[in-house]
């Protein structure tokens, strides 16, 4: 081969790579394009998504700012555990739980008082599980003082099952105690297993679930139940979450719409500015704080 075939041969192969690299470079410009037009696009989705919901002043009603010194505060969604202590300050207002069609029963005769809202919703979980699958139901525990709480938790040998008090939900007059009597295995009776997914119906959350114990510092418990309201209970039992991951979300998106059996549900999760929130104009609403510093107002129609 001549040294000129050589040099011909050098250039042809010098051509070929100089193509190939360019469709390399033209291929990756292609590419690198579309990702970041993607990703502008994922990235307003995203932000219009949080913009509906985050904000207050973006619910989808009228809102006015109102002092929280004239707001009604219904404390149902305030969140007792170990780290919020229950606020001194708030006396409940307890209504005793009298039988359902002389039905409801309690343990050793006991007297049980809970908040109308509970009061209301545990009489109709107990009455609907009674009605689906019979069995042997009493109410065990309500309202309880703090003096009671203290002598509870001083008596208890397992302390994985009792709040210390100040901290216990049953000191809120929102949280009752629903035992199942004469079964093996309380946690997967037909009772028990009704009762966990039937409750959200009446605004009511297992609140120590099994698996979440290191989120609520307290052991699978059975038994014991939370008023929050429908909307929460839903969300709650659908998507899997303790009440503290319900709340820590509320706080990262700001909340949420919802629509639940023909209702349509807004919840706005607030943190007062200069001691006033947002509140619809007109419209059904409640206002609850979340003994955390925010607020949640849930409105609905
Ligand atoms: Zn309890």
């Amino acid at each position: 081969m001549t040294i000129r075939k050589r040099r011909k041969n050098y250039h042809q192969r010098l051509h070929a790579l100089t193509f190939v690299l360019g469709l390399f470079l033209l291929a990756a410009g292609i590419f690198y394009g579309y990702k970041v037009f993607t990703d502008r696009q994922i990235s307003a989705d995203y932000s219009t998504r949080q913009n509906q919901t985050v904000s207050p002043k973006n619910l989808s009603i009228p809102t006015k700012s109102v002092s929280l010194s004239k707001i009604k505060n219904t404390h149902c969604l305030d969140l007792i555990n170990s780290d919020y202590a229950i606020q001194e300050a708030d006396e409940p207002t307890l209504w005793k739980l009298s039988a359902v069609n002389g039905k409801i029963a309690t343990l050793e005769d006991q007297k049980i008082f809970l908040q109308k809202p509970a009061q209301t919703a545990v009489k109709q979980l107990v009455e609907a599980t009674e009605n689906a699958v019979g069995g042997n139901i009493a109410l065990s525990s309500g309202f309880r003082s703090y003096d009671e709480q203290k002598q509870l938790y001083a008596e208890a040998e397992d302390k994985s099952f009792v709040q210390v008090p100040g901290h216990s939900e049953h000191e809120s007059g929102f949280a009752a105690d629903i035992s199942i009597q004469d079964v093996e295995d309380v946690a997967n009776s037909e009772q028990s297993v009704y009762l966990r997914e039937n409750a959200w119906k009446y605004g009511l959350i297992l609140r120590y679930p099994a698996g979440k114990q290191d989120i609520t510092g307290i052991a699978n418990e059975a038994w014991h139940f939370r008023y929050v309201g429908k909307i929460h209970a839903w969300y709650c039992t659908s998507q899997n979450m303790a009440y503290e991951e319900y709340i820590d979300f509320l706080k990262k998106s700001g909340g949420y719409t919802q629509e639940l059996d023909g209702i349509t549900y807004t919840v706005s999760y607030q943190t007062p500015k200069n001691h006033k929130l947002q509140l619809p104009k007109s419209g059904k609403y409640e206002v609850s704080s979340d003994n955390t510093g925010g607020y949640v107002v849930t409105s609905w129609k």
